[in-house]
Order: C-alpha cells, then structure tokens, then sequence
C-alpha cells in the first residue's frame, strides 16, 4: 500500500495544469470511494473521447502502475457495497488497484504507455478499470488509441512457410485474423493448390458480387462428435466500393454427417447484404451461414496435378465459400454454422468497445494493421480477373478451334490440347 499516489505527468496533460489537481500523496484515500466518483448517469459508451468545452481539462495521470490492494483488505465492493464471496469474487481496477466487483470493473480502457514494461501486461490492450478511473483516463483514450493501440500496430503478411500452410483455427487478436486472411487470399491462388482456369469465372463473379467476406479458419475434429471450432473475421464492401475496418467472428458448433478424422479448412465465404445486416445488428447474437462446399479445393502441400476434389458446382443460395483443406477430410461441409461476434478481441484490436454495426458500416476506418489485407484483396481480385480473361479466351478459342477442324475434316480431334496460345494448360500454376 506504499504508492498510489497520483504523480503528476505533465507531458500527458495537455488542458491541465498541476494546479488545477494538486498532487496526491500515498494515501489510501488514493483510493476511489463512493464519494468522490463522478457518477456517469446517462451513456454507458466507451468512445465517448470528445468532451465538450464545459467540461474541466483532463485530470493527470499516474506516473507508475499501482500496487494492488490486497484481497484481504476489503470484504465488500467500495462502489456498489456488495460482498465478496464465493461467486462475488474480486477484481482490481488497472489504474488505482482497488478491488472492486465484477460490475464495478466493467469499462476496459488503455493504460497510459509510459507504463508499458512497468506493468504485468500490455498497454496496448484495454484493461478493466472501476468508473472513478474510467473517467479519469476516459480524456487519454483516442491519444492513446492513435499511438498504441493494436489496430495501429504495423502488421504485414509473413510468407513463411511454415505459418502459411498451418493457419490456426484459433486465434486471439484481430491483428492475427488479418495475417490469416491474407495467407488464405494468397494460398487460394498460390502455387500448391489445384487451380483450374475455368473456376475462376465462378470465383471472380461469387467473391466480386459479395457484400462481404467471411475468412474463417476450422477445424472439425470428428472422432470426438463432430467438433467444429473456428476464428476469423469479416470485412464488408461499401457503398463506395472500398472494404469495411474487420470485425472478428468466431463459430462453435456440431457438426453431423459421415465424417471422420481431423480437418482443417482455410475459407473464403461471399455473404450477401442479407448475413451483413444480420451480422451489424447489435441485436443478434449469432447468424447461421450455410457453407457450401462446392468449391472446396484440394489440400494444400500436394503439388498440382490437376485433381480437384470436388465439382465447382456453385449453387449456394445465400452464400458460397472457396476453400483450402488440410488434414484427412476431403471437402467441408459447414452448413448451417453459427457465427458471433467476437467483441472481446475486436475491443483489444481498436482499443475500446466497437458496435459490429459501426465496423461493418463504414463508420469505423480502415485501421492500419489491416492495410496488408486490403493491399492482397487488391492483388487477388486482380489476379483473378486476369485469370478469368484467359479462361474465357481461352474457351473462345477452343470453341472456334472444334469448329475450324470440324469443317475442315468432317469432326473428330480437337487441335487444341498442343497448340494452345494462352500459355500453360490446367491447372495454372503461378506464384
Ligand atoms: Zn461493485
Ligand atoms: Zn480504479
């Protein structure tokens, strides 16, 4: 109980003057009491940064972590008074380290920079505060979001092998989702996945209609009741043709069918506006998404041969998914997937709480560390376009081809299969 005094941080300060808020000395009056909280009475929002000029000037911040209260100190919350016991268990504010209960500490906030390495966590991820701190740092937050919050983090596609043939099914960070959809996006057109030319005409009218894209990664784990677990993030398209800031969603659920053994599957799947509205209403908890597995591809590793598992067959209704598969499954069948959204990670990547809506709409941009993904949505799409070109010249030619050497010799060989202008045969292989 020796320093949780407010040291003053003048740097960090910028509207306050010391003062205005004479320092306070180790004390435990340090600590928040009912008294001196500034109750919040109207909205519960997290990214209320903007104080009206009303307002008194920003208070100053600790210049070190605190000690933490011992749990012994305190039987009941300061704040709402109720007692600890079994199932009412303690919490310690981030910024004062009172105990507080499980209500008390709901606001999640970023903890100054300066004590980064000071305290036994990040300060780039939100910590739980009880509200007389919230308040006190509420002024800090969009400064500190902007300088050293994950979705400001540098963030790039790693082509190592290694990670990009071993997407986890799991992941905890948005930041992470993003480096998955991209190695995903890659792969899709990558060398160790049977392409045919001819599916990308379904694949560029599929993913380019789409009024978003879900990227998850699963993994169905059959010999223990058909297990399916799985990450990933959603991005939609907007009014303007750009893509949303990510939204992580995550998918927990049965699986039922002849299945057997362990699979993981790489997915791309188109939602329509139908998945997108439901997903962005703060109402839903969870939207069911058929996954299609028609245009499951092969598994990844296996050098191309030619071989595609599976028919591109694609006539999902609502949506369609393109896929890669790892493991001893051959194709996925997802349907009927319950997928959430996960606000814990999303609040850890942008630094406060974020509405699915507000991701989704536009109304968040586009944070840096997704830029990597947006910049391989580019070259996929283009690559895909380039690819459905070539197919489609490619049949154009082969149609007038049958034809010519129909006439000229009454039917039989096609003249294409060895002279062929449009470069390699099926499946295409470049890098
Ligand atoms: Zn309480
Ligand atoms: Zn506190």
């Amino acid at each position: 109980m020796s320093n949780f005094d407010a040291g003053g941080f003048d740097d960090f300060a910028p509207a306050a003057s010391t003062e205005d808020f004479p320092r306070r000395r180790s004390t435990t009056e340090s600590f928040p009491r009912r008294s001196d909280q500034p109750r919040r009475t109207t909205s519960s929002r997290d990214d209320i940064v903007e104080r009206r000029a009303s307002e008194p000037p920003a208070p100053q911040l600790k210049e070190r972590p605190p000690a933490w209260q011992p749990d012994a100190a305190v039987d009941q919350c300061p704040t709402c008074r109720s007692r600890f016991e079994t199932f009412a268990r303690r919490h310690h504010c981030r910024y004062c380290g009172g105990v507080f209960c499980y209500n008390c500490t709901q606001r999640s906030m970023l903890m100054p920079p300066q004590w980064e390495g000071l305290c036994g966590y990040a300060t780039r991820d939100p910590q739980k505060v009880c509200a007389a701190c919230a308040s006190q740092v509420q002024p800090y937050q969009q400064q500190w979001i902007d300088s050293n919050s994950n979705q400001n983090k540098a963030n790039h596609i790693d082509n190592d092998a290694s990670t990009r043939y071993l997407n986890s099914p799991l992941r905890f960070t948005l930041g992470g989702e993003v480096r998955k959809a991209g190695i995903t996006l890659r792969n899709l057109l990558g060398d160790n996945v049977n392409f045919w030319e001819k599916d990308a005409q379904v694949f560029h009218d599929q993913l380019q209609g789409a009024r978003g894209l879900l990227f998850l990664t699963i993994a169905k784990m059959a010999m223990i009741g058909g297990l399916r677990v799985g990450t990933g993030l959603v991005i939609a398209k907007l009014p303007d043709g750009s893509w949303s800031a990510p939204c992580a969603v995550g998918t927990l659920g049965l699986s039922f069918g002849a299945m057997f053994g362990i699979g993981i599957s790489d997915t791309v799947t188109a939602l329509d506006d139908t998945a997108v509205t439901e997903l962005a209403d703060a109402h839903t908890t969870k939207i069911s998404v058929g996954f299609d597995a028609s245009l499951a591809l092969g598994p990844l590793g296996r050098s191309a041969s030619g071989e595609v598992l599976g028919a591109s067959d694609a006539s999902a209704t609502t949506s369609t998914t393109y896929s890669q598969t790892r493991g001893f499954y051959g194709g996925i069948s997802l349907n009927g997937a319950n997928l959430r959204v996960r606000d814990d990670v999303n609040l850890k990547f942008y630094g406060k709480k974020v509405a699915p809506a507000d991701v989704l709409r536009g109304r968040v941009k586009q944070p840096p560390a997704a830029q990597c993904l947006y910049e391989e949505l580019g070259g996929f799409f283009g690559e895909l376009e380039a690819r459905r070109r070539r197919s489609a010249a490619r049949q154009a030619y082969e149609y007038q081809s049958q034809r010519s050497t129909a006439s000229s010799t009454g039917g039989g060989a096609s003249a294409s299969n060895n002279d062929d202008p449009f470069g390699s045969a099926d499946p295409v292989v470049e890098v």
